[in-house]
């Protein structure tokens, strides 16, 4: 039941994750949106994972690396990030003087949940000569706890700079994981943690899909379990997904990742068709929920009111900001 009262919702925020206001059904939010943009020099974030209206607002629409490339460059007073929570937090850890805000601060992740930063201490603690390498998707404490971070655009390109006899830690994604240690033949520890969108994709349900659309390609995300990506025909983080989706010259693909990319290559390649993997039973678990928390209402009062905002102690900061300014000189002399 929404609040009338600004400063009672405000109050709320850190309890139900969002502002809890009623918004005038008949406000074009499109509008508003893009005059507060003007108004509050603010630039809006979006993660390709994102409802289709968050897109079509959204001044940058990437993946993870591509999002905190942009974060990095922006002369914005104010980043609006329209994604998860880990996410807003880097935005936050390279821009410490701006204002980082998120629709709602509920909008966590099953993948950087399955990392508590005690657990993840004992067991680096168990392996002290071991390199830690952990993909974006982890909270702050963990990333302060890392040597190197990675995408899924760059991983591959990270773990083959450690030197050959240098053992690996690798966190928290297992299926990323194992799919790096196959692609770069380094063998590498992996912390047991998922994704529980990428995890739900049924094997037995694609292959039937398959038959029914011989011609179609299938294009899965590295976070799949290892049976999906065996008959992948691409394997990639969602831009390089877009990328070829857009290039290639097949004209249908079965696609293994969250669906809200379907939008961005839809868009891209209005006569191709593409179809969302099915997960193992009929629910809309490729949907993330996480994601799908935040709304274009979220989104504008966020902006109209500045909260949520995301805040942090300066010393995790800056032991988070040192693994992801590694990631970032590493991609750029890579040239990604
Ligand atoms: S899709 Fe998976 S990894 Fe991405 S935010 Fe949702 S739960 Fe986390």
């Amino acid at each position: 039941m929404s609040v009338i009262n600004i400063d009672s919702a405000k109050q709320n925020v850190e309890k139900i994750g969002f502002l809890d206001v009623e918004v005038d059904a008949t406000l074009d939010l499109f509008h508003e949106i893009e005059r507060l943009k003007k108004e509050k020099n603010a630039i809006i974030l979006a993660h390709y994972y994102q409802e289709p209206d968050i897109q079509d607002v959204a001044d940058y629409i990437g993946d993870s690396l591509g999002l905190a490339q942009a974060a990095e460059k922006t002369d914005a007073d104010i980043i609006v990030f329209a994604g998860v929570h880990f996410m807003a937090e880097t935005a936050k850890i390279l821009n410490p003087k701006k204002k980082v805000l998120l629709p709602d601060l509920k909008a966590g992740c099953s993948l950087a949940d399955s990392a508590p930063a005690d657990a993840f201490r004992e067991f680096r603690n168990q392996h002290p000569d071991h390199v830690v390498i952990s993909y974006i998707n982890c909270t702050a404490e963990i990333k302060a706890q890392s040597d190197i971070i990675v995408t899924s655009s760059n991983a591959a390109l990270v773990v083959n700079s450690v030197p050959k006899d240098q053992p690996i830690i690798f966190a928290p994604d297992k299926n990323l994981g194992a799919y790096l240690i196959k692609k770069t033949g380094r063998d590498m520890l992996l912390w047991n943690g998922a994704c529980m969108v990428h995890e739900i994709f049924s094997l037995e349900k694609i292959t039937k899909l398959k038959i029914r659309h011989p011609k179609a390609k299938i294009l899965a995300h590295p976070e799949c379990e290892e049976p999906i990506l065996h008959i992948a025909d691409y394997i990639g983080s969602t831009t390089g997904i877009l990328k070829y989706s857009r290039e290639d010259s097949a004209t249908e693909y079965i696609v293994a990742t969250e669906t809200g990319i379907l939008h961005q290559m839809q868009k891209d390649s209005p006569h191709k068709t593409f179809i969302p993997a099915p997960p193992t039973n009929n629910c809309a678990c490729n949907d993330c929920p996480h994601m799908k928390l935040n709304t274009l209402e979220k989104l504008y009062l966020c902006m109209e009111y500045e909260t949520p905002e995301i805040l942090m102690e300066e010393e995790l900061r800056k032991a988070a900001k040192k693994p992801i300014d590694r990631m970032l000189e590493i991609s750029r002399a890579g040239g990604l």
